[in-house]
């Protein structure tokens, strides 16, 4: 370990979408604040430098999934992996942010001492440099929502004996070649109707193997009118606009959905049917058992997962697997699938802040047993805070207000001459937890217990709502759950105090 260990005011953990966005906002309005940039990887960019499978892209549009002060030029709005890192990489050169990045810095621990208002962290840096230690006043944790180690898959029975190759999206191998391959894919999620429409380009044909039905949506990939908004305003204006125009159409359609949901269904099963080929119906395979958006809603540029389904190069089935077999699955309809590879597009494994074991005055904190305030606070740890994006809307649009209200609390601290910021939770509020995130996908029920709570109510409860979370971060008391004090200060003082009284008792 170091000796001494090196202090910053903020210290940010992770070089993602959030982590990057969150030091643009801190220099915008803390230009004084030092501050780093831990990464655990030797790359910046998080999910969009992680994620290489085919196809690999948003599912939400670049106006809201871009940051508001850095226009999106891309042509598509549903942009590519690769775009989306180039932007996210961009962005920390033109703003400088990359110079505070330190790569191949994983966290693995932070402890608080109130006596010097401060966090220690370890770091394990790199594979031979061993570990090292730093101190912060603030941490921020941008570390994202899963697990980099490991994606998800279940223990499907019989899936050692296979003789083909399977493979877990993240960890896609960079030479694999499906051409004229039969490829089934495992799961209808987002990472499911991404990869098959790109597979089917070249295998012999691909299927999707699903358990269970979920709703997609299909938008064009390239929007029109946000192309014909950007010649005719500035660049920066015209990114606002179509922002705001993405904001209200996702807001209505939620809203619609969560107030109507059988109108919302029938809509949404309207529009797959006119897409699907005539031999495949819409009940079972994409007539879900929950109302939209209980689960994500997925989205599907220009229709590109139904046009390889007219085309027959891809496949959709509705059944339960019974157990893998040499050559494929067997399921329990007693259908056989045969294949060359399976894709287990089964989903993330979930982590809470990024997975450090985090102390506060030597006490442990579990981050299950806290509660988030505000969207961006756990209650009962001083000084730090956590980016979590919305799960009904792009990710951005409520990192980015959780990085501005850290800006604010730290500005408002260095004014004040506090040292400590902690959020308490009052014990009906505590009393009325529910669940973080809010949907009932597997991924998220699955993790539920680890991930900290919400409340009922303001400011405990995430609403999932960026124009009221905007309006209350705007107009709204940032501060009205947080107790600030100066304890390190309080302490020197005293130990000031009994030094000199020390003294007197020595010359006495
Ligand atoms: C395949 C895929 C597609 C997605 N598509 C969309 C979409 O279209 N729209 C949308 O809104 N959301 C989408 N998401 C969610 C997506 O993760 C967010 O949009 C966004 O990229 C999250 O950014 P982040 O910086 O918060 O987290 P991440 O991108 O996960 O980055 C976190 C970073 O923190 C680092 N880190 C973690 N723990 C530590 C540690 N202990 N020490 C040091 N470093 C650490 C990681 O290495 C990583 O670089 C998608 C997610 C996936 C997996």
């Amino acid at each position: 370990m170091a000796e001494t260990a090196e202090h910053v005011d903020v210290l940010i953990v992770g070089a993602g979408l959030s982590g990057i966005g969150a030091a643009y906002r801190l220099q915008e309005r803390c230009p004084d604040a030092t501050y780093a940039i831990l990464e655990g990887r030797s790359a910046s960019g998080g999910t969009w430098d992680l994620f290489r499978y085919p196809g690999i892209r948003s599912d939400s549009d670049m106006y809201t999934l871009g940051y508001p002060f850095k226009p999106w030029t891309g042509k598509k709005a549903i942009a590519d992996g690769a775009d989306i890192l180039s932007y996210i990489r961009d962005t920390a050169s033109e703003f400088g942010i990359d110079r505070h990045i330190r790569y191949q810095h994983k966290v693995v621990a932070a402890s608080w001492a109130s006596e010097e208002a401060r966090w220690t962290v370890d770091v394990v840096v790199g594979d031979d440099a061993g570990p090292t230690r730093l101190t912060t006043s603030f941490l921020f944790m941008c570390s994202g929502y899963y697990s980099y180690d490991k994606g998800h898959t279940p223990d499907f029975p019989g899936i050692d004996g296979f003789g083909g190759q399977v493979i877990h999206p993240q960890e896609w191998p960079e030479d694999l070649d499906v051409e004229g391959r039969r490829v089934v894919v495992i799961g209808s999620g987002a990472t499911a109707v991404t990869l098959i429409p790109n597979l089917a380009k070249t295998a012999e044909h691909v299927t999707m193997l699903q358990r269970s039905p979920t709703y997609i949506g299909s938008l064009p990939a390239v929007d029109p009118l946000a192309l014909a908004t950007r010649k005719l305003l500035p660049a920066r204006l015209a990114h606002h606009v179509n922002r705001w125009r993405s904001v209200v159409f996702n807001t209505a359609f939620y809203q619609l959905c969560q107030r109507r949901p059988a109108l919302a269904k029938k809509l949404m099963k309207q529009r797959v049917k006119a897409e699907l080929p005539d031999d495949v119906p819409v009940d079972p395979h994409f007539d879900p058992s929950y109302d939209p958006w209980d689960q994500r809603v997925c989205l599907v540029p220009d229709g590109d997962l139904f046009t390889a389904m007219r085309k027959g190069r891809a496949s959709v089935v509705t059944d339960h697997i019974d157990t893998f077999t040499e050559t494929g699955i067997r399921l329990t309809s007693g259908q056989e699938l045969e294949a060359d590879i399976v894709v287990t597009a089964t989903g993330l494994t979930l982590v809470a802040a990024g997975g450090i074991a985090f102390t506060v005055d030597g006490r442990e904190v579990v981050p299950g047993e806290t509660y988030v305030y505000k969207g961006f606070m756990l209650s009962g740890v001083p000084n730090a805070a956590m980016c979590v994006g919305y799960t009904n809307a792009s990710w951005t649009l409520r990192s980015d207000i959780t990085a501005q209200s850290v800006a604010r609390l730290w500005d408002l601290m260095q004014r004040r001459g506090h040292t400590m910021a902690v959020a308490e939770i009052a014990e009906e509020d505590a009393a009325a937890a529910q669940p973080l995130l809010g949907l009932t996908s597997g991924y998220v029920q699955r993790a539920a217990a680890l991930m900290p709570k919400q409340g009922s109510r303001a400011p405990w409860l995430l609403r999932q709502n960026f124009i009221l979370d905007l309006a209350t971060f705007k107009l709204g008391d940032l501060t009205e759950a947080i107790r600030f004090s100066s304890p390190d200060r309080r302490i020197r003082r005293q130990r000031a105090e009994l030094d000199r009284e020390l003294e007197q008792l020595v010359e006495a």
